[in-house]
């Protein structure tokens, strides 16, 4: 039996997400929650996805002529389990709904750790969310850290970790927000909440990033410098980070910015033009005794989609492990399956 998966909110994660469960042998997609019938919801219609809406929308869906199957609390009844994508703090609202109905919620990064009984990355903790009732898919930014975390973790142990990460100003879809020139310190004084964020995960890395707001809408960039328990080499780093799941390494004389490597995304037809890997720069991993340095590209967008489908599998426990799970999420997507 599929489980059956339902998305609250068909915006820029929401919309990936329920493609992505289309996409797996054992999930089934039973639809999704629009708000507004704009033109996101015509590209749900034009998939196929089963619509559903609030109360007080129904009215501006007929009027449009998209057809609805019902409202949230129809799907919620009609589901195993509720990925909530919509935006930061809305998911602390809707809570008390999935508690009403007992159905078992994935909420994102912008929602406040409290949400949920574990905040929840494939590599690092998928135990922990087994069987759970509400779990956290982490942050597009502090999904990228642990992920190279745990890549360098599995090296030797890791005494510190400073890092400093360049975020994108937007999505490419957020024609408001800015800036479109200047790069701004967020926050000017460290850390930045991306380390507080990793510390929910794993709570007791001596962790601090400081963050700069760039004028893009492609990707994040992170510089990150470690200090390890020991000296290391850099065959046994490049070695860790090509041997983890979901990190990619690319050579940065044939690709150096991520301009590139979105196009790539998309020249070689992933949907979306979606880059769901750590994208590290083989030539920017430093080693110099205990001090390990590099340099990786998040594709904000599409990053946490492969660990949503995880949490799916974690909570509904239709995977015991986390290798079984990263493995078939992986193969579905194409992960780390390039040229
Ligand atoms: P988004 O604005 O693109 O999408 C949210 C969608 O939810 C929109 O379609 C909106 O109309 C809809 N919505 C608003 N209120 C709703 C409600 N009450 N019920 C149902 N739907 C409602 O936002 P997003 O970027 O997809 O972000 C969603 C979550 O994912 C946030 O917690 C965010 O922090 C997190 N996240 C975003 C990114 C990113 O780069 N965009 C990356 C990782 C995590």
């Amino acid at each position: 039996m599929k489980v059956r998966v339902g998305v609250n909110g068909y915006g820029t994660i929401g919309k990936r997400v329920a493609w992505a469960v289309t996409q797996q042998p054992d999930m089934e997609l039973a639809g999704i929650v629009k708000t507004r019938p704009n033109w996101e919801a015509l590209s749900a219609v034009k998939r196929g996805y089963k619509i559903y809406t609030l109360r007080d929308s129904l009215k501006e869906f007929h009027s449009r002529g998209i057809a609805v199957q019902g409202v949230l609390e129809d799907l919620i009844t009609s589901v195993d389990v509720i990925v909530d994508a919509t935006p930061g703090d809305v998911g602390a609202t809707n809570k008390a709904l999935y508690e009403r109905f007992s159905r078992k919620a994935i909420f994102q990064g912008g929602e406040e750790p409290g949400i949920a009984e574990v905040s929840f990355n494939s590599l690092v903790n998928y135990r922990e969310a087994l069987g759970r009732n509400y779990v956290r898919v982490v942050s597009c930014n502090t999904t990228g850290l642990l992920r190279v975390i745990h890549a360098i973790s599995r090296v030797d142990r890791v005494k510190n970790v400073r890092g400093l990460i360049i975020r994108r100003a937007a999505d490419l879809k957020e024609v408001k927000k800015g800036p479109v020139e200047g790069l701004v310190l967020d926050p000017p004084k460290p850390p930045s909440h991306h380390a507080l964020d990793v510390n929910t995960v794993i709570n007791d890395l001596d962790i601090v990033t400081y963050a700069v707001i760039a004028p893009t809408t492609l990707a994040h960039v992170h510089v990150l410098r470690f200090t390890m328990e020991r000296n290391v080499s850099l065959d046994k780093v490049l070695d860790s980070l090509a041997n983890t799941p979901r990190i990619l390494l690319v050579d940065g004389g044939l690709l150096k910015s991520t301009a590139e490597l979105r196009e790539l995304a998309r020249d070689i037809g992933r949907p979306y033009g979606d880059i769901f890997e750590n994208v590290v720069w083989s030539d920017s991993v430093y080693v110099r005794g205990d001090e390990v340095m590099l340099t990786y590209a998040v594709h904000q967008e599409a990053i946490v989609v492969p660990e949503n489908i995880d949490a799916v599998r974690a909570i509904t426990r239709i995977a015991e492990r986390a290798e079984e799970s990263i493995k078939l999420t992986d193969e579905s997507l194409g992960i780390k399956r390039w040229l």
